[in-house]
């Protein structure tokens, strides 16, 4: 029962019991009573209803107002979406599966010329002039880039293409495309601009070859002068001004060798060959080349290849020899105290070559600049180094055609090493080295103070299995040695001076040392005298070689008594004058210089010379001679680059000539300025023989020319 309804029952209970005992009047009051009861028993009801009816009108208001509310901000922001899709400078378009749009904003419309209205329900597209292929765009959507005909003109627009499903339109195609013409056009530009300097640099390059080239013949004939001059007979003072010319022209040839060298590989004409050559035997000997420059000066220089490298290897080795000249060369112009050490260890499956010295090194904000072209860290008018500033260009770009890098590391007062590794296969088939002297177990005591020989020295000859003490300081290394000192061997560097030398020679044979040697450059050698009179049993010449080093320390019998081996490699071989006894040699040179020199060198060396102005004429007077039946040419020395008919022409219709007549092939020797693998190629394959690259070197002429190598000749 409700708990606010008043309770009826003890009201009728009394009326009843009233009206049964108590007459009319309480009847009466009971059913006032009663009806009094039942009236406020129902206007408690009214209110309480009325309460609830108030209550929940007022809920229903407050729903109402929120519902309101909601509504104001949905239509608030669906107005601030249209109005930023509208606003947008980006094209917005969304078609349905049959391609009819279904919603354009006002910067499609405006691309169009046409209004939103009248495009909905259409198929419009802008017509397309190119479309780039598409690539993937962020959140796994497609990006287009294309250029399109809008109502204001051709645009570049890049188009971001999203599929979304749109209830009762089902799925439909989102395209958003930004306007991308300026940047486009700034590519293009830019393109262009690099485009403009590539052919310009190209232009650049072809220019200095040809410059070059021009520069080449002339000094081809002032060197071959000085040459001839010098075989004449003049006084001394006039041989010194000769000497002076020769010098300096073969300075400005190798500075314009090195401008050649520069822009053909600007040039992109870097041919790299692919030969088996002795990697120890290139190292040393390009070190060997730089000695005598650097202990001139007063410095060491010395290799180092690990006995863990293959000696016979496939690469280029005159372009690498170039580098590491070039690297070594640097090294030892810079330094004036110390050393320059070029040492080769394996890197992985690569060679690693590094060039370091002790020289002022390099200031850590001009390392990167240094390998520029044209780039010298002194670049004021009167620095103290000469040189073009190509080298490193050269080195670093040589390096990078054999697959590597060209790196530095300096500082500053300390020296710099200079380094790279490459892919040098072994060379298939090619013996390996024959067995080195079992020198195992022999204790050495190495006296030097050597940067780069000493330890080098230490290195190659624990490698070699023997036991080493390296001392770099005399008083020591005499303490050593005592009687007792079990050494087999004492090493000392002739730097250490003659005096301490023969100290330490007279201590080694008094503790019964019975290997002595002393390294010496030649400069040494000539101030330091006999060394067997030193005390020393052999002497090995700085930079020493690894396989001399070891063949002169096996020897277990004291005391040779004269100085036995030298590392130095025999003097050029000298040409005799009769290499080319009675041969008759036809000259095809357009240069009337390098005509007389050549026809001078060749007749020197007993031939007889026909000289032809251009390669017409070398036909004919080859034609001639065969016609007058006087006996053909032995040979021809033919100039490649002619006026007229070129050398390789020349060749051809000689070779022609030759066929005609059923004639064996007379040697054709081309003389060019251009001595490039495919230089070289061009002319064998026009039917010459060999090619000798000018300034002409004349062992080397006279050797093509009697078809010997120059070895072969002077022996
Ligand atoms: P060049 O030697 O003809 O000047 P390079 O390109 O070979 O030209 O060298 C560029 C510059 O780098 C040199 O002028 C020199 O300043 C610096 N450099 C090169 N090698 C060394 C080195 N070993 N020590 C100190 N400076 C060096």
């Amino acid at each position: 029962m409700d708990a606010t309804a008043p309770d009826l029952q003890p009201v009728l209970r009394g009326t009843i019991a009233a009206a049964t005992d108590g007459g009319w009047t309480s009847l009466a009051l009971y059913v006032l009573a009663a009806v009094a009861v039942a009236a406020l028993a129902g206007l408690v009801i009214l209110i309480r209803d009325h309460v609830r009816l108030e209550r929940h009108a007022a809920k229903l208001r407050q729903d109402q107002d929120a519902l309101e509310q909601e509504a104001l901000h949905l239509s608030e922001s669906a107005e601030r979406y249209r109005s930023l899709v509208e606003g947008q400078d980006d094209l917005i378009v969304r078609r349905d599966g049959y391609g009819r749009l279904t919603f354009v904003n006002a910067a499609y419309a405006t691309a169009a010329g046409k209004t939103s209205a009248s495009l909905i329900g259409t198929r419009h597209a802008l017509p397309i002039r190119e479309t780039l292929p598409p690539r993937p765009a962020d959140g796994g959507a497609v990006a287009i880039d294309q250029q399109v005909e809008t109502a204001t003109g051709l645009r570049w627009i890049s188009w971001i293409e999203t599929h979304a499903e749109n209830g009762r339109l089902g799925r439909e195609t989102q395209w958003v495309g930004r306007d991308v013409t300026d940047r486009r056009l700034a590519e293009a530009e830019l393109a262009e601009a690099r485009r403009k300097a590539e052919a310009a640099n190209e232009a650049k390059s072809r220019f200095l070859a040809t410059v070059s080239h021009e520069i080449r013949t002339p000094l081809n004939g002032i060197l071959g002068m000085t040459d001839l001059l010098l075989a004449t007979r003049i006084d001394l003072e006039q041989q010194t001004y000769v000497q002076a010319v020769r010098t300096s022209g073969q300075a400005l040839l190798s500075i314009l060798d090195e401008i050649l060298d520069f822009s053909k590989i600007e040039a992109g004409k870097l041919d790299l060959v692919e030969q088996p050559f002795d990697l120890a035997a290139l190292v040393e000997g390009t070190v060997e080349l730089l000695a005598p420059r650097a202990q001139g000066k007063g410095i060491e220089i010395a290799s180092l290849i690990r006995s863990d490298l293959s000696r016979e290897v496939v690469g280029d080795a005159a372009r690498l020899r170039q580098v590491i000249l070039n690297l070594a060369g640097n090294a030892v112009k810079f330094t004036d105290q110390g050393g320059v050490g070029v040492s080769v260890s394996r890197d992985g499956d690569r060679v690693r070559f590094s060039v370091s010295d002790t020289g002022p090194g390099i200031p850590a904000d001009r390392l990167d600049r240094i390998f520029e072209e044209f780039e010298q860290v002194d670049g004021s008018a009167s620095r103290r180094h000469e040189g073009t500033g190509l080298g490193l260009a050269i080195s670093r770009r040589l390096v990078a055609g054999m697959g590597g890098e060209l790196t530095v590391t300096s500082e500053t007062g300390r020296g710099s090493t200079f380094s790279f590794a490459i892919l040098l296969p072994q060379a298939p088939g090619i013996r390996e080295r024959p067995p080195a002297p079992d020198l195992h177990g022999r204790r050495v005591l190495i006296v030097s103070r050597a940067p780069f020989e000493a330890p080098y020295l230490r290195t190659r000859l624990a490698a070699a299995g023997l036991r080493i003490d390296l001392q770099p300081d005399v008083a020591t290394a005499l303490a050593t040695l005592t009687p007792k000192a079990p050494f087999d061997i004492m090493v000392v560097d002739g730097a250490v001076g003659e005096d301490d030398a023969r100290r330490l020679a007279a201590a080694a044979s008094a503790a019964g040392v019975p290997r002595r040697i002393v390294l010496l450059s030649p400069f040494e050698r000539r101030s330091f005298g006999p060394p067997a009179a030193a005390g020393f049993d052999g002497y090995l010449v700085k930079p020493v070689r690894e396989r001399s080093l070891l063949q002169q320390l096996d020897s277990v019998h004291p005391i040779a008594p004269k100085v036995r081996t030298a590392s130095r490699p025999a003097a050029s071989p000298t040409v005799t004058g009769t290499a080319l006894a009675g041969l008759s040699i036809l000259l095809a040179e357009d240069n009337d210089i390098n005509a007389l020199l050549a026809t001078r060198l060749l007749q020197r060396h007993g031939a007889s010379v026909t000289w032809a102005r251009d390669g017409l004429l070398a036909v004919d007077r080859f034609r001639d001679s065969l016609e007058t039946g006087v006996r053909g040419f032995d040979a021809i020395l033919m100039d490649v680059r002619m006026p007229g008919l070129d050398g390789h022409e020349a060749s051809r219709r000689i070779r022609g000539i030759e066929t005609e007549y059923g004639l064996p092939p007379a040697r054709i020797v081309a003389l060019t300025a251009n001595a490039s693998e495919d230089d070289r190629r061009e002319a064998l394959a026009a039917g010459m023989d060999e090619v000798v690259a000018k300034p002409v070197d004349e062992p080397s002429l006279v050797a093509a020319v009697a078809a010997k190598t120059p070895e072969a000749l002077s022996a």
